[in-house]
C-alpha cells in the first residue's frame, strides 16, 4: 500500500472519527495479528467466533501502529491513534474502494463456477511479462479479501487481477461495484452452490453480476460454450471476446497435444504460435485461452503471451503433478470439486497413454444441495472403462459414484472406503510405477491425505 497518514485513512471513510495522532504513516493494513507486519494499519473485524477488537494487544505487539475500531466496541487502545467508524467491516470495503478509485490502475476481475485461481494465476503469468501486476493471494476472493488485495496495490502497480468467489445472489454486485473491473472473465458456469442459487440459470444470472461495476468501454471475456451466458449477453452494448471449444467463437484452441508435463495447443487464426501450459486437461486450455484474451486487452504480442503462459505457476493442488519414489505418477487435484470440474478430471486420463493403469481415487462433491446423490450417481456413470482401470471411491456421498460405475465395471475395480488409510493401503497394493492416479474431491474431504501417505510410503 501506498504510506499513508492515519488522518488520510480517516479522510477516507466518510463519518469515521479519528482518535490521538493522525500524523502517523501506516504502509498496510491487516485484519490478522498472525500475519500483521511493522507500520500496519489493524482492522478488527467481528465474525460469528470471533472479535478482532479483543486481540488489539496482540496487534500491536505484531506491528500495528493505528487502528480502527467499532464506535460500540468498549475500551479503544489508548496510546495509538485510533479511527473510530460504524462498522469495521464496512470501513475495510470503503477504504479500499476509495483506495482504488485514487490510483490508475487497471482492474482485471475473474469469476465463473470453475477455474478462477487457476485463470487468475494465468492471467498473471502472461500480464507480467510487460506489466507490473498485483494479484489475488491464494483464494482471498471474498467481500473481504478482495478489499485487502485492493489495498496491497503500490505505486508501481499498474494492474490488478482480482478473483470474485460468491456463493449466493448479489456478492459478485457487491465485490465488483468496489473494483469497478475494466476487463471482466467469467470462466464457466458449473454447479457449485446449486444449493443456494436454485438452478444453473441462477448461477449464470449471479456470475453475470460482474458486470455491473464494469467500467464504461470495459470489455467482458466469457465462454461462448455456455448457452445460458450466449443467450443473456448475445444483444448486449457490452464489447465483448468469446472463448471456448465451438468454432463459432472469437478464441477457440485447434490442435492440443497433451504431454507429461504439461498441454500444447494452438488458437484459431494464428496457428503459428505454439501455446504451452505446464498443468495438463482440457479445461486448462480453456482457462489458457481467457488469460490470452485478456493479453491481447493489453495489446500483449502472442509470442510474448505464450512465453508468459510457458512460465506459469499455480495455487497448489490444481492439478498438480506429483511423482513418488518409486515413480508412480500423483495427479494432486484435491483443492476441491463439483460435477464439471469432476468431469474434467476424468477427462484427463482419456488423453493420458503411456501408463500402465489409470486409477480415480474420487471424494464426496460437497454443497450440491437435494439433488447431491443423483449428481453423485451421473459422475458414476460418465467413468468409462475404456479409459479408465480402478476407480476408488471415499464419502458417504461417494457410494453413488461407484453405484453409478457398477455395470460398467467389474466388481474387483471399483471399491468404496469409508477409510482413508485403508484406501491409501488398497493403492499401495495395486499401483505400481508405471501407474498415474488422480485424486480429487471437495476441500472437506480433504484427499490430499491420501496422497501423502502415497508419497512417504512408495
Ligand atoms: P474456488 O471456487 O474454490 O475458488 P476456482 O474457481 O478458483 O475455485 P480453481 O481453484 O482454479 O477454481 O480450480 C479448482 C479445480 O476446478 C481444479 O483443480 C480443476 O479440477 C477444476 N477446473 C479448473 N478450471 C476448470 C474449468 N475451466 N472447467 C472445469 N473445471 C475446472
Ligand atoms: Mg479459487
Amino acid at each position: 500500500m501506498i504510506v499513508k497518514t492515519v488522518k488520510e485513512v480517516s479522510n477516507m471513510i466518510p463519518g469515521s472519527e479519528l482518535i490521538n495522532n493522525g500524523d502517523i504513516k501506516i504502509e498496510g493494513v491487516s485484519i490478522d495479528t498472525r500475519t500483521i507486519k511493522k507500520n500496519n494499519l489493524f482492522i478488527p473485524i467481528k465474525g460469528e467466533h470471533f472479535n478482532g477488537h479483543q486481540f488489539i494487544d496482540k496487534a500491536i505487539e505484531n506491528g500495528a501502529v493505528a487502528t480502527l475500531w467499532n464506535k460500540d466496541e468498549p475500551n479503544p487502545p489508548q496510546h495509538l491513534p485510533v479511527v473510530l467508524v460504524e462498522d469495521t467491516l464496512k470501513a475495510l470495503q470503503t477504504l479500499a474502494e476509495t483506495y482504488r478509485d485514487q490510483l490508475n490502475v487497471k482492474v482485471v476481475g475473474i469469476t465463473g463456477s470453475n477455474g478462477k485461481t487457476t485463470t487468475k494465476d494465468m492471467v498473471e503469468a502472461v500480464l507480467s511479462t510487460k506489466y507490473n501486476v498485483l494479484k489475488t493471494e491464494g483464494n482471498f476472493n471474498n467481500h473481504i479479501g478482495l478489499p485487502l488485495t485492493l489495498l496491497r496495490m503500490e505505486k508501481h502497480t499498474e494492474i490488478a487481477i482480482l478473483e470474485m468467489g460468491m456463493s449466493s445472489r448479489g456478492e459478485i454486485e457487491f465485490l465488483s461495484n468496489l473494483a469497478k473491473p475494466d476487463i471482466a472473465v467469467i470462466t464457466n458456469i458449473g454447479e457449485s452452490h446449486l444449493q443456494d442459487l436454485g438452478s444453473r440459470e441462477g448461477i449464470a444470472e449471479a456470475k453475470l453480476e460482474i458486470i455491473c461495476g464494469l467500467q464504461e468501454n470495459g470489455e467482458l471475456i466469457y465462454t461462448g460454450d455456455e448457452p445460458l451466458l450466449v443467450s443473456r449477453l448475445k444483444d448486449t452494448a457490452i464489447k465483448t471476446v468469446t472463448f471456448g471449444q465451438s468454432k463459432a467463437l472469437d478464441l477457440y484452441p485447434v490442435l492440443v497435444e497433451q504431454q507429461e508435463s504439461g498441454t500444447r495447443f494452438t488458437i484459431n487464426q494464428h496457428e503459428n504460435v505454439s501455446f504451452f501450459v505446464p498443468v495438463l486437461g482440457q479445461h486448462n486450455v480453456h482457462n489458457a485461452l481467457a488469460s490470452i484474451a485478456v493479453g491481447r486487452y493489453f495489446h500483449l504480442p502472442l509470442g510474448e503471451i505464450a512465453e508468459g503462459l510457458k512460465n506459469l505457476r499455480l495455487t497448489s493442488m490444481r492439478m498438480e503433478v506429483q511423482k513418488a519414489p518409486s515413480g508412480l505418477t500423483i495427479i494432486n487435484d484435491a483443492y476441491n470439486a463439483s460435477p464439471t470440474s469432476m468431469k474434467a478430471a476424468i477427462q484427463l486420463l482419456k488423453d493420458m497413454d503411456g501408463y500402465e493403469k489409470r486409477i480415480l481415487v474420487l471424494g464426496d462433491m460437497l454443497e450440491l444441495g437435494n439433488q447431491e446423490k443423483q449428481f453423485h450417481f451421473e459422475i458414476g456413470q460418465f467413468i468409462s472403462p475404456s479409459y479408465v482401470d480402478y476407480v476408488f471411491a471415499y464419502g458417504p456421498l461417494s457410494a453413488h459414484i461407484i453405484q453409478g460405475a457398477k455395470s460398467a465395471f467389474t466388481a474387483d475395480r471399483i471399491a468404496h472406503f469409508t477409510d482413508k488409510q485403508e484406501l491409501a493401503k488398497e493403492l499401495e497394493t495395486i499401483a505400481s510405477p508405471q501407474d498415474i492416479i488422480i485424486v480429487k474431491g471437495s476441500r472437506g474431504m480433504k484427499l490430499e491425505e491420501v496422497i501423502h501417505h502415497l508419497l512417504e510410503k512408495q
